[in-house]
């Protein structure tokens, strides 16, 4: 999102020639994969329901497809921009890789608030979208899923307006979209899952037993709502959730000693993962300051709302009881605040890695598209914490044998595995 001084493209640009040089790639490939190969950027035209029409600006970028079609998310929010988008793209083309998984990255947004749309303007910009973009994606060619602020009926929403234009039934074209219509069973829990199963991993590697754990969590939408869901399944205590709040336009921390009770919460917050500050303090929770989250004396930090989180201004806040972070938003940390987290000997599961579970499940619903057969949920679970365990130890043993921190060893793995598929394919 547009912040005074952050740049999302920016900062994915640094992370990539600090990786370029460790890797020492030479100039055609770092030109290749420091910029998206393809951007698009149009107006949506969508007549409100009172009649008058608005124009939206949207976005679709790709970054890279030499590993199979690009992949990734459509936000929805007031201060998105191009530059957030690039970067959103580029760190799928990295989440892909890692992932081990044989599509690329791409990423989409549209400049709006959907607190001020009516359901029905929604599903028009949705369709709106399609009808911009509709030539330039495709389950062949790039696959665009939910990400902030927007829900399985706007996938829905999307594969229809798709399907009506190009004359027939595609449900690869879009993931992420309602169960029984098309959509798998576990893509709504799947990133926030993944998330715990790298911290499960991470916390065996540092011997710390999960049950006398506790998290501060940064965000109550999708990713950290089931991320506390499965860390409290596992034993561990949640003690802070944090949400922005539409109306007084700041965020805020909720915060219970004895550990929140998730659907108590749940029960009170809205589809965007706001919670009622008035219900939150009926049920005594202690409201605090948004920063708040990350100045606990917990365990484990998990940052789960949007970018730029903690940074070079607020990472010395951190206290010293927090032996794990785990990045379940997309680049919630800046480079600035890696260093500092480095210094003070904290372990980072890099955004990439740990927030995986998104797009790994996406393309299990893709796969089970393309059979028009689908797996029980048992089934995509166990799938999804096979591939996340795996690419978590991937990571970790590279980390471990050149002695570099969980980040470095995760762009390691990941743009060389990119940088094949371009040299293979006779690219660079
Ligand atoms: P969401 O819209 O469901 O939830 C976002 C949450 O963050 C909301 O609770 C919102 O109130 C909160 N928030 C926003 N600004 C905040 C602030 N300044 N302080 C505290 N809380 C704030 O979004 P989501 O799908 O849960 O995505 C969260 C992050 O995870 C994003 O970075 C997204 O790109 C990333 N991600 C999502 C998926 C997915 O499958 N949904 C996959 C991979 C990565």
């Amino acid at each position: 999102m547009a912040e005074k001084g952050f740049n999302a493209y920016k900062m994915a640009q640094a992370q990539f020639d600090d990786v370029a040089d460790k890797l020492d790639l030479d100039e055609s490939t770092r030109e290749l994969l420091r910029k998206p190969m393809r951007e698009y950027h149009f107006t949506i035209p969508v007549k409100m329901d009172d009649g008058s029409a608005k124009v939206f600006q949207g976005y679709r970028v790709q970054h890279n497809d030499a590993r199979g079609p690009c992949k990734g998310g459509i936000r929805f929010h007031p201060q998105e921009t191009a530059d957030t988008v690039r970067a959103l793209a580029m760190w799928m083309t990295w989440k892909c890789a890692v992932a081990d998984i044989p599509l690329g990255g791409g990423k989409g947004g549209v400049i709006c608030d959907p607190h001020d749309l009516s359901d029905r303007e929604q599903e028009r910009l949705c369709r709106g979208w399609i009808r911009q973009i509709s030539k330039n994606i495709g389950p062949v060619e790039d696959v665009p899923a939910p990400d902030v602020m927007t829900s399985a009926q706007h996938m829905l929403w999307m594969m229809d307006e798709y399907e009506h234009i190009e004359g027939g039934k595609y449900p690869g074209a879009i993931t992420g979209k309602p169960v029984g219509h098309g959509g798998s069973l576990g893509r709504t829990e799947a990133t926030g899952y993944g998330v715990i199963y790298t911290v499960r991993e991470a916390l065996k590697e540092l011997e710390i037993d999960i049950t006398k754990t506790t998290a501060a969590v940064q965000g109550f939408g999708n990713v950290a709502q089931h991320a506390v869901e499965l860390f409290t399944e596992y034993g561990g205590k949640v003690v802070l959730v944090s949400c922005w709040d539409q109306d007084d336009s700041k965020a805020y921390s909720y915060y219970r000693k004895d550990g929140i009770d998730l659907e108590e919460l749940r029960g009170i917050t809205d589809r965007y993962g706001t919670v009622d500050k008035e219900k939150a303090k009926e049920l005594g929770y202690e409201r605090l300051p948004g920063d708040d989250w990350l100045k606990q004396d917990v365990d484990i930090l998990i940052p789960a709302a949007l970018e730029n989180a903690i940074t070079g201004d607020n990472a010395d806040e951190i206290k010293d009881t927090v032996k794990l972070i785990a990045a379940g938003a997309n680049g919630p940390i800046t480079p600035e605040a890696d260093d500092i987290l480095e210094e003070k000997d904290m372990m980072v599961i890099p955004d990439f890695l740990c927030n995986a579970g998104g797009v790994i499940c996406s393309y299990f619903e893709q796969v089970q598209n393309n059979m028009n057969y689908y797996w029980p949920k048992e089934e995509v679970i166990g799938k999804l914490d096979d591939k996340m365990t795996s690419a978590f130890y991937k990571v970790m043993e590279l980390a471990k044998r050149k002695d570099i921190p969980l980040k470095d060893a995760a762009y390691m793995i990941s743009i060389d595995k990119v940088v094949e598929a371009c040299k293979l394919r006779g690219w660079i």
